[in-house]
């Protein structure tokens, strides 16, 4: 009953599955055969009796299928004929003015929802084949109606009135209840995928190893700042001799060196900053708003941080690694490119001049 509730207040957080829907179906089609057993006993409707009867058995076999994952669509398409013959057999019987026919339309709905979530392989299932069946039945019913007289009734017209008011009440009840819980399954879907899209963007934007922005994320960044005339900064540095840690150690410790630094670098930064890997073993910190200075503070403390940075090789015995760092920032160039290629010309001088330092 919470789960059914979560679903029509639209509360529910995540869809439920094809099987849990149809035994939640075939569960509320149990309990309302029951009802009518019920009704049809007190007034002692024998035939009445006799089909909800088996009805009920036929919705406990569906249940005991339903929760072994039997053949979904097919119980599905089961159940569907079953109300069709059931609402056919109760109108034919009881006369028009019992209001059985009402369920027919009532089942619309679940036609739209078989197509939906059942998928064959020769492609959807037409929820139009739902309505047809629907809609012959219909017409076949209220046709045979104007020839069979009415085997059975309440006694009192007054009870038909009721019973017929009854059946519309439920009916409408029936296609509210459905309708609701199938525009929340979707909504439901609907965010699934805004929540994946998401994700995929973010991933699409990171480099796998390390965690760190990759190119595309840090240009568009840049681009931005262009755009709106913000000042920036850059600054790239790139590992002394990691050839030789690869090397000397293995690409496995080199790979997780490289993650070490990567962490350094994340942790250094404001918020507001972008650290992306530009290439192999090269970092680029883009700063909004930084000046030349402050930027070459930031750079020097990082410097530091690498310098005191324990590694671990794969008998454990430790050694360390140093970074040589170019910075420039945008009031000195023309664009992104420009001040890239000082910030990389200012790393080469770096390189050049004995390495482990800030240019
Ligand atoms: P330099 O001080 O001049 O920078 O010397 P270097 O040996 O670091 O030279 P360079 O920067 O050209 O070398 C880059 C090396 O980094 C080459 C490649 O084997 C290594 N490398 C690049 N990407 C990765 C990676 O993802 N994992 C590991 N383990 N090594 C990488
Ligand atoms: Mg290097
Ligand atoms: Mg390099």
């Amino acid at each position: 009953m919470k789960i059914i509730w979560e679903y029509i207040s639209a509360r529910a957080k995540y869809a439920l599955p094809p099987k849990r829907v149809i035994s939640l179906i075939i569960l509320l089609l149990g309990l309302f055969h029951t009802c009518f057993l019920a009704l049809f006993a007190f007034f002692s409707i024998r035939p009445m009796v006799i089909l909800s009867m088996g009805g009920v058995l036929f919705y406990v076999f569906c249940y005991t299928q339903a929760k072994k994952s039997r053949r979904l669509p097919r119980l599905f398409n089961l159940c569907y004929a079953e109300i069709l013959l059931y609402a056919a057999a109760a109108e034919l019987l009881m006369g028009a003015e019992s209001g059985f026919t009402v369920y027919m339309t009532a089942m619309l709905p679940l036609g739209y929802y078989a197509s939906y979530n059942f998928n064959s392989k020769k492609g959807a299932v037409n929820p139009i084949s739902y309505t047809f069946f629907a809609a012959i039945a219909f017409i076949i019913v209220q046709m045979a109606g104007s020839f069979i007289e009415p085997a059975c009734s309440f006694g009192d017209q007054r009870v038909d009135h009721v019973i017929c008011l009854v059946n519309y009440l439920v009916a409408a009840i029936v296609i509210t209840l459905f309708l609701s819980s199938f525009l929340n399954q979707i909504k439901i879907l609907e965010n699934l995928r805004m929540n994946q899209n998401q994700k995929l963007e973010e991933l699409s934007r990171l480099d796998s190893l390390t965690g760190l922005s990759n190119r595309r994320c840090i240009q568009e960044k840049c681009a931005q700042a262009e755009r709106q005339r913000q000042e920036y900064a850059l600054i790239i540095a790139d590992i002394d001799d990691f050839k030789k840690i690869n090397d000397t150690y293995g690409h496995n410790i080199g790979d997780k060196a490289l993650q070490a630094v990567a962490s350094i670098f994340k942790n250094a930064v404001r918020d507001e900053d972008t650290v992306c890997r530009w290439g192999g073993e090269e970092i680029l910190i883009f700063l909004p708003g930084c000046p030349l200075d402050k930027a070459r503070y930031r750079a020097k403390d990082i410097l530091n941080q690498i310098r005191a940075l324990d590694l671990r090789a794969q008998d454990q015995t430790v050694f360390h690694i140093t970074m040589t760092f170019g910075v420039s920032v945008s009031g000195e160039s023309e664009n992104f490119a420009e001040a890239l290629r000082k910030a990389d010309e200012r790393l080469y001088t770096g390189k050049r001049s004995g390495k482990n330092q800030v240019v």
